[in-house]
């Protein structure tokens, strides 16, 4: 059996102001993480030993914030540890001003072929605003340094709706990054997230945010844009090139075994869905022990199976296929399913293919709504 691997380093220089993932910009712990990150790697890697590693994606916070050593001993573990695939895609998060000819060296020496680069905006004012510490010019640079080292695989990240945003702003940011050797852009819109510096700035009413219409013409103006520059769409919010999906976010969206290692990561595994802790301290006092660092574990019923497979396939732009639900539970997705696709066509958010559903550039922009209603 093949699976996903994804790694969660914690870390960052310092915290973007829309950010909720678990990051801290305090590095004091970084040892004591990446010696707990082995050895819970490594009694991972005892408990799935017939299992092959299709995908890696180690991400975060910033990966490249790490110590350069602790970085490749985290790297090496792997591959000393697992059986990786024969077409493995090893993807490493990077943020344009942490990356050193020390990481170049790295990737160059493992099988590390696709980098993930954080851009969000080529406009001074806009990363200030939003809390990014880096500038347009250093993501140009890392562009070159990797395509220098052969790593010619590179996503880039990048946001719309930002507060203030112009159309014209946002289409300048996608027709600039288009013209560099990237295979793959991921464009989200910005969400105010709890507990973030946005959100309370946004319950003060100190923060503007740009109107739904706007939003829906920045997406729309990425999809016309994307498209004429040879990127196709393959998922509401992912463009690749050279059919060079992100093999690792597929096996999400399609519902596949991966492991999540490292403070508050997920994992799906034998029918069983975990959640690491989501407290640092907590984590490192485990010493790698799997049942001590698997906070929340969540059986996967077969009812909450089909609700995932309907929700995560829809946001793949071919869609779901009828004859894979078959497949995977013995019945008829048209028949479970009969009255919310029904509802969806007659709103033309849903459409018919030859095969299976998908949504429409309608459904797509209510997308929410529509997912919801596959849930029980
Ligand atoms: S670099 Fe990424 S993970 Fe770190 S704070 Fe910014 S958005 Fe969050």
């Amino acid at each position: 059996m093949k699976m996903g691997l994804y790694i969660h380093v914690p870390f960052c220089n310092s915290k973007c102001y829309y950010c909720d993932f678990l990051s801290f910009s305090n590095l004091n712990l970084q040892e004591e993480y990446k010696k707990v990150l082995r050895k819970e790697l490594i009694n991972y890697s005892t408990k799935i030993r017939n299992c092959k590693i299709k995908t890696i994606f180690i991400g975060g916070g910033t990966p490249t914030v790490l110590a350069p050593n602790f970085l490749r001993e985290i790297c090496e573990t792997i591959t000393k540890y697992f059986v990786l695939d024969e077409s493995l895609e090893w993807t490493i998060e990077v943020n344009p001003n942490t990356l050193t000819n020390e990481h170049i060296e790295i990737f160059k020496n493992l099988p590390i072929n696709r980098i993930s680069l954080g851009l969000q905006s080529i406009f001074p004012h806009h990363l200030k605003n939003i809390g990014r510490i880096h500038t347009f010019e250093q993501w140009e640079n890392c562009i070159e340094q990797l395509i220098n080292a052969g790593i010619t695989n590179i996503n880039t990240d990048l946001m719309f709706a930002l507060p203030n945003q112009s159309l014209e702003e946002w289409e300048q940011t996608l027709i600039t990054v288009v013209k560099y050797p990237i295979t793959h852009i991921s464009a989200y819109a910005l969400i105010i997230e709890e507990g973030t510096p946005f959100f309370r700035q946004y319950e003060k009413g100190e923060l503007e945010l740009i109107d739904e219409k706007l939003d829906r013409e920045m997406y729309n103006s990425a999809k016309i844009i994307l498209a004429e520059h040879g990127f196709n769409h393959y998922e509401i919010s992912n463009w690749s090139k050279n059919n060079l999906e992100c093999k690792h976010n597929l096996v999400y969206w399609n519902c596949e075994q991966y492991l999540g290692v490292g403070l508050g990561a997920s994992g799906y595994l034998d029918g069983v869905r975990y959640t690491n802790v989501l407290d640092l301290k907590k984590y490192i006092a485990s010493n790698g022990e799997i049942s001590k660092i698997q906070e929340v574990i969540e059986p996967i019923s077969p009812q909450m199976s089909m609700e995932e497979f309907m929700f995560l396939g829809l946001r793949l732009i071919d869609g779901v296929k009828f004859e894979d639900f078959e497949k995977i539970f013995g019945e008829s997705l048209e028949k479970k399913y009969k009255f919310s696709i029904q509802k969806w066509i007659k709103q033309k958010a849903l459409v018919k293919t030859i095969d299976g559903i998908k949504l429409t550039p309608y459904g797509i922009d209510i997308s929410n709504q529509v997912f919801t209603s596959f849930l029980e």
